[in-house]
């Protein structure tokens, strides 16, 4: 019986190891007790109407990033969405846009790993190891803060409208990673490193439309990082420029 608390999820379905079928859409009707998440009830979906269904999901917390999806034209992570948030009981799903799909909601995230590990986001030094704790102060600290936040989740690459027409372009959140090592007062790559960003593949491809900024579920705000990088590669090139006229 169809009743208030019956909710209906139309949930994109497609399997890349079957390519001659194209992708659809799957409807399945469900009672929603109140204060579920979009993942829980992808679970009860999957163990309760079809064990076929496929998406990632691990902390349930709102910190492993796994379950990044499309909620009814937004992308948002369904362990921190409630489905009594949206007035209507028809939810939405759809796989992160800009990967390819594997199965269902599950996308295939190499592209977004191959551009993360393009910025070596590791601490780098050059100095000898002092045999101690490299410490910093609150200050230092709070300069980072925001970015050690990502969860790499790639809502921010799958909203970002360059990685759609440009599948070379590094992508918000691993710019927005090197703004973090950037910043950390331990780390010693400087600003040369970003003469390898120094282009329209890494920091000058960003449109600064804001999208990642709307799209992260952390409050991280990559396009700031972008702009901020943007300003040490402009000084960098003000100061060889001074410093070859002798001012
Ligand atoms: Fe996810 Fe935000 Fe990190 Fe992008 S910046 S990967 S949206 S947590």
């Amino acid at each position: 019986m169809i009743t208030k608390d019956t909710y209906t999820f139309k949930i994109l379905r497609y399997d890349a190891k079957a390519p001659d079928e194209k992708p659809e859409f799957q409807l399945y009707r469900i009672k929603v007790i109140p204060g579920l998440t979009v993942l829980a009830m992808l679970i009860r979906i999957r163990d309760e109407i079809d064990g076929t269904l496929s998406f990632r999901s691990s902390c349930r917390s709102a910190v492993c990033g796994s379950c990044a999806m499309v909620i009814n034209g937004k992308i948002d992570l369904a362990c921190r969405t409630q489905v009594a948030f949206f007035e209507s009981n028809t939810i939405i799903l759809e796989p992160l846009p800009n990967m390819d799909i594997i199965k269902d909601l599950v996308v295939d995230m190499e592209p977004f790993w191959d551009m993360y590990e393009k910025v070596q986001p590791y601490l780098i030094r050059k100095t000898p190891d002092p045999g101690k704790e490299i410490t910093q102060s609150e200050e230092e600290r709070s300069r980072i803060d925001q970015f050690v936040n990502c969860i790499l989740c790639a809502s921010c690459y799958g909203a970002c409208p360059v990685v759609s027409r440009n599948p070379e372009y590094i992508g918000p959140a691993a710019l927005a990673k090197l703004e973090r090592f950037i910043l950390d007062s331990r780390d010693e790559r400087g600003a040369g490193f970003l003469k390898t960003m120094n282009n329209e593949k890494g920091l000058w491809g960003c449109d600064t439309v804001l999208r990642c900024i709307d799209a992260c579920p952390k409050d991280v705000r990559p396009t700031d990082a972008i702009v901020e990088l943007r300003k040490i590669l402009i000084k960098e090139k003000m100061k060889q420029l001074f410093d070859k006229e002798g001012r």
